[in-house]
C-alpha cells in the first residue's frame, strides 16, 4: 500500500504512511476523519493521536487537540501518556565534536567535516505535561563549560545535575540579555522623563525600551488586518512609529516591538522599497567585508553588534 501511494500518488513516504495510519484509525473511530475534513485536527496530528483515540475516549481527544499545531499536539500527547524523565548523559561523539564549532563555509581551516543534518539537529521532545527531553551537540568547548559551571555550583547542585545547572545558566543568560537589549531589571540613573524626548543619539532612553518591551510583553506588535497579532518574541527590534530619522524623537507611546519581518515590512512602507533594498544591499556587502577581515584575522576575538532595527540602520 505504502509502495502504492508512492508511486500512483507521488506522496513522500512519510505522507504515506500519515494516510494509510490515519485510514486504519478511522476505520474503528470514523470521528477522525470528521475531524480531518472539518479541518479540525491536520493529518499528522490525527496520526499522532491514533494511540490515545479509541471508541470511548476519541471525542474528549479530538476536541483536546482542534486547532493545535504539531508541536503543541506532541505535548497533548506526552501529557496522555507520560514517560518517565530520561538520565542526563553527555556523550562523545566520534571525532566530531568540534563540528558545530567550526565557522560555516568560507573557512578552510577546519578540519572536522560538519555533521549531517540529522545529528546536528537539536531535539526539544515532550516527555510529559511539564517535562521534556532536551538534546544538541556542542563543542569540546561547551563541555568544558559546562564541567565547570557544574563544578562551581556543586554547594548548591551537588550532584550537577544538568536540568538544573542549564536552568540555572539560562536565568542568568536571559537577565543579561534583556537588561543589554531592552535596559529590563537595569537600574535607572536619574529619575526618566515623561513624554517625547529628542536627541541625536538613535539608542533610546532606558526608561522607554523597558517601557516598551514590558507594554508589548516582550512580543511583536505588529496586528494583521484580521485582528491577529504576530506571535514572534525572536528577532524583535525596538521601531519608532513615525521614524527616528524624520523626527530624532523618542517616544514610548510612538514605539513598538516589532519581529524582523515586520520592521523590514513597516520600514519599506515608511521609506521606500528602493531606499531599503540599497540598504540592505549595502549591509550585505558590510558584512561580507567584515567576515573576509575576520578571516584574515582569525582567532581575535571580536564583539558582535546586537540587533539593530531597520530604523536605526538608517543612520
Ligand atoms: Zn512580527
Amino acid at each position: 500500500m505504502i509502495a502504492f501511494c508512492m508511486r500512483e500518488f507521488n506522496f513522500s513516504e512519510g505522507a504515506a504512511f500519515n494516510r494509510i495510519f490515519v485510514a486504519r484509525a478511522a476505520r474503528k473511530v470514523p470521528a477522525m476523519l470528521d475531524a480531518l475534513r472539518s479541518g479540525a485536527v491536520h493529518l499528522t496530528g490525527l496520526r499522532l493521536l491514533i494511540p490515545h483515540i479509541d471508541e470511548e475516549s476519541h471525542e474528549k481527544v479530538l476536541a483536546l487537540a482542534a486547532g493545535k499545531s504539531k508541536r503543541e499536539i506532541e505535548e497533548l500527547v506526552a501529557a496522555l501518556s507520560p514517560k518517565p524523565p530520561i538520565p542526563d548523559d553527555v556523550r562523545k561523539l566520534p571525532n566530531r565534536e568540534l563540528a558545530l564549532c567550526t565557522p560555516p563555509a568560507t573557512d578552510t581551516s577546519a578540519e572536522t567535516p560538519p555533521l549531517p543534518r540529522a545529528e546536528r539537529r537539536s531535539v526539544i521532545a515532550p516527555l510529559s505535561a511539564d517535562t521534556f527531553k532536551i538534546q544538541f551537540t556542542g563543542s569540546r568547548a561547551f563541555r568544558d563549560k559546562l564541567r565547570q559551571a557544574q563544578d562551581l555550583l556543586r554547594h548548591r547542585v551537588p550532584n550537577g545535575d544538568l536540568a538544573q545547572v542549564f536552568e540555572k545558566a539560562l536565568d542568568v543568560l536571559i537577565a543579561k540579555v534583556l537588561k543589554e537589549r531592552f535596559a529590563v531589571g537595569r537600574k535607572p540613573r536619574r529619575p526618566s522623563v515623561p513624554g517625547p524626548v529628542a536627541s541625536d543619539s538613535h539608542d533610546a532612553p532606558d526608561p522607554m525600551k523597558r517601557e516598551v518591551y514590558e507594554r508589548d510583553e516582550g512580543r511583536c506588535a505588529f496586528v494583521d488586518e484580521s485582528g491577529n497579532r504576530c506571535p514572534a518574541r525572536g528577532f524583535l527590534e525596538l521601531d519608532h512609529i513615525d521614524g527616528y530619522a524624520r523626527t530624532h524623537v523618542h517616544d514610548a507611546d510612538r514605539s513598538r516591538l516589532l519581529c524582523r519581518t515586520h520592521d523590514q515590512l513597516l520600514a519599506e512602507q515608511l521609506y521606500g522599497r528602493v531606499f531599503m533594498e540599497r540598504l540592505r544591499q549595502e549591509r550585505k556587502e558590510a558584512k561580507a567585508a567584515a567576515h573576509r577581515s575576520r578571516s584574515q584575522t582569525s582567532g581575535v576575538a571580536r564583539r558582535t553588534c546586537p540587533g539593530t532595527s531597520a530604523q536605526q540602520r538608517l543612520l
